[in-house]
C-alpha cells in the first residue's frame, strides 16, 4: 500500500473512532474490540460507525467515561454484586419468589443428564422435547447469579421472562441463574452440557439493557446496535450464538426480533455498513471453531466476569470434554490436540509458556498472536509441534540487531542466557521469508530422528530486518519438532552441525518454496495496546467492498466443518432410524439443533425413514420447518413419502403453521408450492395466517393470502387474523389485512371486532394505521375514536407519505376532514408521489365542503404541486369543478398562475371544454391576453 493511502486510511479510521467515543458515546474499548473482530478488521470501522446524523438520539454505554482503548473500567466491576433487576414493579418492597426451583430436583436432573430447562411453575423439570426457552443475558444488567439466596429471584424478573415463554408457546425456561447446580458432580455435568440447552431451545431470548434501551428503527440500526451491545462483546454469547438455532431480540418496549429473519437476512441488497455489521454477527452463528485463528479472532475482543470461563468457553466450542477438575491450562492443551495444528505466526508470543512439550504455547492461550498464515504446524498428540522452519545459525545475525524494548523482563533474562550459549541454541524463522524480522530461539537436542528436535525458549525482534539469501550458508530449511528436551541427548560438536547432518545438508532451494505456507500476516499482534502499528502490518484480504455477502460455498463450508457433537442417543451406529426413548431419530436430533449438514446427509443416503414420528407425532418436516432450514424441507418434499399436509398429533399443527410460527418465507414459499393447504386449523383453531398475524410476519402473511388463505376463518376463541394481528400490533400485517379482502366487521372474542380492539389504541404504530385506513374509506367513527385517544393525525402511509387529512381530503370525506383540521392536522403537508397539499387533493376532486373547511384553515391557495406545478385553482379549473373555482377565486386565488408548462389557467379550462368555468374566469378578470410561456 503506497503511504499516502495508508496514512489517508489511518485518518479514516481515527475519525470513525472518535465519531464512535465522542458523538455516540461509545466505549473505546469495546469501540476497538468490535473493530478488531470485523471481517477485513479495523479497515471496515469507518464503513460500520454511521453517520452522526443518522443516529442522534443513540443510547451510548453508560458508565465509561473513563474507559480507554485498552482498558474498560467496567470489567473490573463484580457483576455478582450487582443489585436483581425489577421489571415494572407495582409491588414495593418486590416480592422474592421463594421456595421455587428445589435444588435437589436441578442436581438430580444435572446428574441424570436430563432436561435442566424449569417447569414455568419453578416446581419441576420439563420432560424431554418439551419446548422451552433458553435465555442469553448480561450479567451486569442484575439478571445473573447475584449475592441472593439459591434459586431466588425477584418475581417481577421471574414473570416477564415467563410471559415471553408462553408468547412463543415454550412450557420451560433454561436461565443460568437458576438452572446451574451447586453441587460439585452436578455443576460440572451441568456445564459440559451448556450448549445443549441453546441447541435444544425452541428459543433463545437475547436479553440485554443496552439493547432493550434501543428504539428499533430497521435492520440496519438494530445490527449496529447489537454488535456494540455488552451482550455482544461477552465471552458466553459466543457458545451461546453459536449454538441457537432460533434466536430472538429484545429491543426498547419489550419489541421481540427474529436475528435471522428479521435482521441478518435483511443486509442483501443494503448498505454496506449493514453488510459489515451483520457479517461480524453471522461468523458466529453456527460456527464449530477448527483452528486457533478463529478461536483467538472471536474469543480475543470478548470478556467475561471470570478468567476460567474463556477456557470452558474455548473447550465447549472446540467440541473437548470439560473434565470435573480441569485447570485452564488442561483445558487448552486438550483443545490444541484436538484442532491439532498452529500457524507459525501464533509461535511469537510475548508470555510465559507452558510446560513440558507444549512449552511452545503461551501459559494462556489467548495470549498467543493472531496469525494470517495457514495452520502449517502439526501438533501432535503429547504436544509437540512438528512442521518446515527455516533454520538459522545463532551468530548469523549479530547481537547488536537485536532489539528488547517490549520483550517482559524475565523472558528477556531466559533469551540472553540462551544466546551467550551459542552451541547449542539456533533461530527458527517463518519458511520463505527472506527479510527477516522476528524468529524463535530454540534449544536443540540429538533425538534419533531425521528431524530437528528443540525446546522453546522464546522469540526475538530484529532491527533493521536481516536479509537471508537462498545461497546463505548458515540458513536452510528443515523439518522441525518442537517438545520438551527431558530425555534427549544434549549435542556435541555444536547445533550448526547437528542442523547440517539431520537437514541432510539441503541449502534452501526456490523448489522449496512450493509447499511454503503464505505468511502474509507476519508480524502481526493483537495486543490492544499497539493498535497504531496494527494498521501498517495488517495485510487485509476481505475487504467489504469487494465480497459482503456469505457466499453460498462458505457456508456450505462452514457446515461441514461442523462435524456433528449430537451425541444421538440410539441412530449413531448402522441404522439411523434407531429411536431413542421419545422416539427422536438421529434425522430429528440432528434438524432440530441445527446441524444442516448432517441432517441433509442423513436423508441424501436414503437410508433414513422420513416419516418416523417422535412422541409427540412430529415427523421431519414439522422440525424443519420451524427451524426454517429450507435445504432440508426441499429434500423432505422430495419423493412421495412425505405429506405436506401431515398434522401433528400434539398440538395438530402441519409443517405450513410451523413455519409460518418460525417466520421463515423460503420455507413456506416451498411448502405452498407443493401445494400445502392453507387453511388448516390447528387443535386450538389457528390457520397459518393466524400465526403470521400474531408474529407480524408479513411476507408470509402476502404468500399466504396469495395462495388463498382464508382471513376471515375464525379460530376457537373466535379471532380472526385481523383481530390477532391487531391486538398483537403486528402492524404489517394490519396494513396488508387491511388493504386486502379481510372483513373487518367480524364479531371476534367477546363481541369486539377488530377495529374495537384497533380504537383501544394499545399499539401506537396499529392505531396510526388503522387510523390512515380509517380516514381513506371513510370510517368516520373509527376515526373519531382514534383521534380522541390521541392516535397521531400526522402519521403517513409507508408508500405515498400521505396523512389521514390527505387520504379524507381527496376521497371525500367532509366529516373526517372537520375532525382532522379540528384537531389541527397540518393542511400543508405533500405527499411523495404527487406533491399535492390537501388542498390540491380536495380542488382537484372537486370537493367543495372540504375547499371550504381548508381555506378557513388558511390553506395556501397558490401552493403548486411538484409534478405539474398546477396551483388548486388550474386543478379545479382544468376539472370543471365550478363551484370550487368560484370558491377559491373569492378567497383571492391568483386567476394568471400559469402551471410548470407555462399554460395559463384559460388555455387549461378552454382546451378541456369546460366553457361555463371560463366564463367564471373572465368575470374573475383573468388577463384574456397573457400568453402561455410556450407560445411566445
Ligand atoms: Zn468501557
Ligand atoms: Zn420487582
Amino acid at each position: 500500500m503506497a503511504a499516502n493511502a495508508e496514512i489517508t486510511e489511518a485518518a479514516e479510521i481515527t475519525k470513525a473512532l472518535q465519531r464512535a467515543t465522542k458523538d455516540f458515546n461509545l466505549c473505546p474499548n469495546r469501540v476497538w474490540a468490535v473493530a478488531r473482530s470485523l471481517p477485513g478488521r479495523e479497515k471496515n470501522l469507518p464503513f460500520l460507525i454511521p453517520p452522526t446524523e443518522k443516529n442522534k438520539s443513540m443510547v451510548g454505554h453508560e458508565g465509561h467515561k473513563q474507559c480507554t482503548f485498552d482498558f474498560c473500567e467496567y470489567s473490573r466491576l463484580d457483576f455478582t454484586s450487582v443489585v436483581q433487576r425489577h421489571e415494572s414493579c407495582t409491588e414495593d418492597p418486590c416480592e422474592r419468589l421463594q421456595g421455587l426451583f428445589p435444588s435437589a430436583i436441578l442436581e438430580k436432573a444435572a446428574i441424570d443428564g436430563s432436561p435442566t430447562a424449569w417447569k414455568l411453575d419453578g416446581g419441576s423439570m420439563i420432560q424431554p422435547l418439551q419446548r422451552f426457552m433458553a435465555i442469553s443475558h448480561v450479567w451486569s444488567d442484575g439478571t445473573g447469579t447475584g449475592a441472593w439466596a439459591d434459586g431466588e429471584v425477584n418475581k417481577c424478573l421471574y414473570s416477564f421472562f415467563k410471559g415471553i415463554a408462553k408468547q412463543f408457546q415454550c412450557e420451560g425456561i433454561w436461565w443460568d441463574t437458576i438452572s446451574i447446580p451447586k453441587g460439585k458432580l452436578a455443576r460440572s455435568r451441568a456445564i459440559n452440557k451448556i450448549q445443549d440447552n441453546y441447541e435444544d431451545a425452541r428459543i433463545t431470548l437475547v436479553h440485554d439493557c443496552f439493547l432493550r434501551n434501543w428504539e428499533w428503527v430497521d435492520a440496519e440500526t438494530a445490527c449496529f446496535a447489537i454488535i456494540m451491545s455488552p451482550w455482544f462483546s461477552r465471552g458466553w454469547t459466543l457458545l451461546e450464538l453459536a449454538k441457537s438455532p432460533k434466536v430472538k431480540v429484545m429491543f426498547k418496549g419489550a419489541l421481540i426480533k427474529d436475528l435471522d429473519e428479521d435482521i441478518l437476512a435483511k443486509a442483501e441488497g443494503s448498505s454496506g455498513r449493514h453488510r459489515i455489521a451483520t457479517k461480524a454477527i453471522v461468523n458466529l452463528r453456527n460456527k464449530r471453531i477448527t483452528n486457533v485463528n478463529d478461536l483467538l479472532t472471536v474469543l480475543g475482543p470478548r470478556h467475561t466476569s471470570w478468567h476460567r470461563d474463556i477456557a470452558i468457553i474455548s473447550g465447549l466450542l472446540v467440541g473437548v470434554e470439560i473434565g470435573q477438575v480441569s485447570t485452564q491450562q488442561d483445558i487448552y492443551q486438550r483443545i490444541l490436540t484436538q484442532i491439532a495444528k498452529v500457524s507459525h505466526g501464533n509461535l511469537f508470543y510475548n508470555s510465559a509458556t507452558m510446560s513440558k512439550c507444549f512449552s511452545w504455547c503461551s501459559a494462556n492461550l489467548l495470549d498467543l498472536p493472531l496469525a494470517s498464515s495457514e495452520s502449517a504446524l502439526r501438533v501432535q498428540k503429547n504436544g509437540e509441534v512438528v512442521g518446515t522452519w527455516s533454520v538459522v545459525k545463532l551468530d548469523r545475525i549479530p547481537d547488536r540487531h537485536y532489539i528488547w524494548t517490549d520483550t517482559h523482563p524475565l523472558i528477556r533474562a531466559t533469551l540472553r542466557l540462551a544466546l551467550m550459549d551459542k552451541d547449542n541454541h539456533i533461530l527458527l524463522v517463518e519458511p520463505g521469508v527472506i527479510s527477516v524480522t522476528r524468529a524463535l530461539v530454540v534449544k536443540i537436542s540429538k533425538k534419533v530422528v531425521r528431524e530437528v528436535s528443540c525446546q522453546f525458549v522464546g522469540s526475538v525482534k530484529f532491527h533493521p530486518q536481516q536479509k537471508l539469501s537462498e545461497a546463505d550458508f548458515f540458513h536452510r530449511e528443515a523439518e522441525v519438532r518442537i517438545g520438551h528436551l527431558e530425555g534427549m541427548v544434549e549435542v556435541e560438536g555444536g547445533a550448526w552441525s547437528q542442523v547440517k547432518t539431520w537437514s541432510g545438508d539441503k541449502r534452501v532451494t526456490n523448489s522449496n518454496q512450493l509447499n511454503r505456507p503464505s505468511i502474509s500476516g507476519a508480524g502481526e499482534s493483537r495486543q490492544v495496546g499497539q493498535w497504531k502499528t496494527d494498521f501498517k502490518s495488517q495485510e487485509w484480504t476481505e475487504g467489504i467492498t469487494t465480497q459482503p455477502e456469505v457466499k453460498e460455498k462458505e457456508k456450505e463450508k462452514e457446515g461441514q466443518l461442523r462435524l456433528s457433537t449430537a451425541n444421538v442417543d440410539g441412530g449413531e451406529k448402522g441404522d439411523p432410524n434407531v429411536k431413542n426413548q421419545y422416539r427422536w431419530t438421529a434425522l430429528h436430533r440432528a434438524i432440530w439443533r441445527g446441524h444442516d449438514e448432517e441432517a441433509q446427509g442423513l436423508i441424501k443416503s436414503g437410508k433414513v425413514n422420513k416419516t418416523i414420528q417422535d412422541k409427540f407425532g412430529q415427523q421431519a418436516i414439522h422440525l424443519a420447518a420451524e427451524r426454517g432450514n429450507e435445504r432440508v424441507v426441499n429434500l423432505l418434499l422430495q419423493g412421495q413419502d412425505v405429506d405436506p399436509d401431515v398434522r401433528c398429533q400434539h398440538d395438530g399443527q402441519t409443517a405450513l403453521h410451523r413455519a409460518a410460527w418460525g417466520g421463515s418465507e423460503a420455507v413456506v414459499k416451498l411448502l405452498l408450492r407443493a401445494k400445502a393447504e392453507p387453511n388448516i386449523q390447528d387443535s386450538m383453531g389457528w390457520t397459518s395466517l393466524h400465526w403470521a398475524a400474531q408474529y407480524n410476519h408479513e411476507a408470509i402473511a402476502k404468500h399466504l393470502l396469495k395462495d388463498g388463505a382464508d382471513p376471515d376463518i375464525q379460530c376457537k376463541d373466535k379471532k380472526t387474523a385481523l383481530y390477532i394481528a391487531v391486538d398483537r400490533g403486528s402492524a404489517s400485517v394490519v396494513e396488508l389485512l387491511l388493504e386486502g379482502k379481510a372483513d373487518f366487521n367480524i364479531q371476534c372474542k367477546n363481541n369486539k371486532t377488530a377495529l374495537d380492539i384497533a380504537a383501544e389504541g394499545n399499539y401506537t404504530s396499529v392505531a396510526q394505521l388503522v387510523l390512515l385506513w380509517a380516514a381513506k374509506v371513510g370510517h368516520e367513527a373509527l376515526v373519531k375514536v382514534l383521534v380522541e385517544k390521541d392516535a397521531n393525525v400526522e402519521s403517513k402511509c409507508s408508500r405515498y407519505s400521505r396523512t389521514p387529512l390527505s387520504w379524507a381530503s381527496s376521497n371525500g370525506h367532509e366529516a373526517i376532514v372537520k375532525l382532522l383540521v379540528e384537531k389541527d392536522a397540518n393542511v400543508e403537508s405533500k405527499d411523495s408521489r404527487y406533491g399535492r397539499t390537501p388542498l390540491l387533493w380536495a380542488s382537484s376532486n372537486g370537493h367543495e365542503a372540504i375547499v371550504k373547511l381548508l381555506v378557513e384553515k388558511y390553506a395556501n391557495v397558490e401552493s403548486k404541486d411538484s409534478r405539474y406545478g398546477r396551483t388548486p385553482l388550474l386543478w379545479a379549473a382544468g376539472n370543471g369543478h365550478k363551484a370550487v373555482v368560484k370558491l377559491l377565486v373569492e378567497k383571492g386565488a391568483n386567476v394568471n398562475v400559469k402551471d410548470g408548462s407555462g399554460w395559463t389557467i384559460l388555455q387549461v379550462t378552454a382546451k378541456k371544454g369546460h366553457l361555463d368555468v371560463v366564463d367564471r374566469l373572465l368575470i374573475a378578470q383573468a388577463d384574456v391576453n397573457a400568453a402561455a410561456a410556450k407560445d411566445n
